[in-house]
């Protein structure tokens, strides 16, 4: 029977090279020998490797498509069918099992795995920096053998089955005679070595699963997404193996007041009418705590910026900050008491004012408006 290769990696029969090459990445990275140690998974990362093979080769996919099984009887054309789950054995002998079969022992003593972790910091705390503690969970060295396997701390033996080898090979009678297959060595699963009295505290592997607190140090200017790489914090490997990197994710809280742009803030200013007319100065708190004071000159209209340099956020690696941008956002009373109302009226009698229709776009109203449906 022909084998389901698009199954195996999970996509449609529509799916694009790119979209198989990703598929089994991903998937060959969750079984691979190196983070997957069972039967199954050995099986497995043998059949999405066989799959990949066969959805890679433009030949072979065609004859899937057709719904025949190049693996099974050169071509897919029918009536050799009975051959089918024989003939894929050979196949694997004679072309390494599709990449999932080692050449010789492989080390125990394996290098680690990077870890990754996130972080919530506040905006606060990206403005100044800060030293951050984080819990991570990740295999460190068995302090009890201190990383070799063993209870007696013995070294490791030459594997009786395999002769150290790591793999066994054995000779199968098939329809084209005897043939040779190559198989990782279930007793030490293909290390060549075995530790003849396993620590009871890591089962032999050499690291144990452990929580610890660490301090990681947040520079400041730091931007959402940034990670940090906190070296040799991350996975203990196998046997013992030097451990990976810790890489630690940043994401940085919305903020109430300020939005962060780049290196640049930016905040809303409620100026009230008459405030806008006379000028006024107001002050706010930035991110370090401080005060700053906001002058709003006179005459300042609905939208206009106001840029203050040198404010906004620090500049990651290099010296300086961005700047602080104030949005003016000027507010028309609505409940006008008949005092108010009075002195509004009487303003207007002396200003001599009238609504009117801008027939030469003075105030840029237009340039502006075009300004924004470009962006
Ligand atoms: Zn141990
Ligand atoms: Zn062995």
């Amino acid at each position: 029977m022909a084998r389901d290769y698009y199954g195996i990696l999970g996509v449609d029969k529509n799916a694009t090279d790119a979209e198989i090459k990703k598929a089994y990445r991903k998937l060959a990275r969750k079984y691979h020998p190196d983070v997957n140690d069972t039967e199954e998974g050995a099986e497995m990362f043998k059949k999405l490797s066989t799959a990949y093979e066969v959805l890679n080769d433009p030949e072979k996919r065609r004859i899937v498509d057709m719904g025949g099984d190049p693996l099974e009887n050169g071509g897919g054309q029918p009536g050799a069918g009975g051959y089918g789950g024989g003939f894929g054995d050979i196949f694997e002998a004679f072309f390494g099992g599709g990449g999932g079969t080692r050449r010789g022992p492989r080390s125990r003593v394996q290098p680690g795995n990077d870890a990754l972790l996130r972080t919530e910091i506040t905006l606060e705390e990206a403005y100044a920096g800060v030293r951050k503690d984080i819990t991570v969970d990740t295999a460190v060295l068995c302090d009890h053998c201190t990383g070799t396997g063993s209870e007696s701390k013995a070294k490791p033996v030459t594997c009786p089955t395999c002769q150290g080898a790591g793999e066994i090979q054995e000779v199968q009678r098939s329809f084209l005679g005897n043939v040779m297959t190559t198989r990782p060595c279930h007793q030490c699963q293909g290390y060549g070595e075995i530790i003849e009295d396993p620590c009871r505290k890591c089962d032999g592997e050499g690291r144990i699963r452990k929580r610890r607190d660490l301090t990681v140090t947040v520079p400041a200017g730091i931007a959402d997404g940034m990670r940090i790489r906190m070296a040799g914090q991350g996975e203990v490997g196998h046997g013992g193996g030097p451990a990976g990197d810790l890489y630690v994710e940043t994401r940085l809280k919305p903020h109430a007041t300020y939005l962060r742009d780049g290196d640049n803030l930016h905040v809303n200013v409620k100026v009230p009418m008459v405030d806008a007319a006379l000028g006024t100065s107001l002050s706010m708190t930035d991110l370090a705590g401080e005060t700053i004071t906001l002058d709003v000159p006179q005459g300042v209209q609905p939208a206009e910026e106001i840029v203050l340099n040198g404010e906004g956020m620090p500049r990651l690696r290099s010296e300086g900050h961005g700047d602080l941008i104030a949005h003016i956002n000027v507010t028309v009373p609505e409940d006008l008491n008949k005092r108010e109302r009075e002195l509004l009226e009487e303003l207007r009698g002396l200003r001599g004012e009238n609504s009117s229709v801008d027939e030469e776009d003075e105030g840029g109203f237009f340039s502006r408006l075009r300004g924004k449906f470009a962006r």
